[in-house]
């Protein structure tokens, strides 16, 4: 598992739930929506955090057009200082991106050489094959399960398999069935990825070892 810290507050906490746990890294940067409150000069610091192996990624970055909390040209600003420190680093990045994908793409083709997976995907289809065509990967959440997610779940059928995983953007998105208990947590991503599964159509145990697989090759962990 990943888990994140998407403002510097946030940073120890996340490295700290990978201590003596094998099976758990962290992704630290600095999300879109807390770009705002974060001194410029903090991002320099993820170099540091960079070189620790507990840290298997740079991110949540990206741009987010609907909430817009910083302005476009701020969270610009602050995507490409992460990714200049990722490339350097050779690490992968977490993509937030909500209603940009055409800016999100513009800025990543000037870093070609970093991978990167557009976390929580919940856009359209000529979307997810704009992202996919660029080789990067697609993350899906409990909005796979909703009653309402009949578009992703066909996205999802329909994505290239090396360029899936699964992920509970906990403490949101619940997957159904345990929508009701409302608060999310990394135990219940074994109901996004049966969803997964019977849409491609396979078993969940080659859920569990295609998006372990991705994993793996993507955090070259
Ligand atoms: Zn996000």
């Amino acid at each position: 598992m990943v888990t994140i810290g998407t403002q510097p507050g946030d940073w120890e906490a996340a490295l700290g739930v990978t201590e003596g746990r094998g099976n758990i890294r962290c992704a630290v940067g600095v999300h879109p929506n807390h770009c705002h409150e974060v001194e410029f000069a903090e991002i320099a610091r993820l170099k540091e955090y960079a070189g620790l192996p507990a840290v298997a990624a740079v991110g949540e970055m990206g741009l987010d057009y609907h909430h817009t909390f910083a302005s476009r040209e701020l969270q610009a600003k602050y995507f490409v200082a992460q990714l200049e420190i990722a490339r350097e680093a050779k690490l992968p990045v977490v993509i937030h991106c909500r209603e940009a994908v055409t800016d999100c793409l513009g800025i990543l083709r000037g870093f070609p050489s970093v991978r990167a997976v557009f976390h929580c995907f919940t856009g359209t289809m000529d979307e997810a094959r704009r992202i996919w065509d660029c080789g990067y990967l697609t993350g899906f959440t409990g909005v796979l399960t909703f009653r309402n997610g009949e578009s992703l779940r066909e996205i999802a059928a329909a994505a290239p398999a090396g360029q899936i995983l699964v992920e509970t953007d906990a403490p949101y998105l619940t997957p159904e069935p345990m929508r009701k208990q409302k608060t999310n947590e990394p135990a219940f991503v074994v109901h996004t990825a049966a969803v997964l599964a019977g849409v491609r159509k396979i078993s969940l145990a080659q859920v569990d070892e295609l998006t372990t697989k991705n994993a793996m090759g993507f955090y070259r962990w």
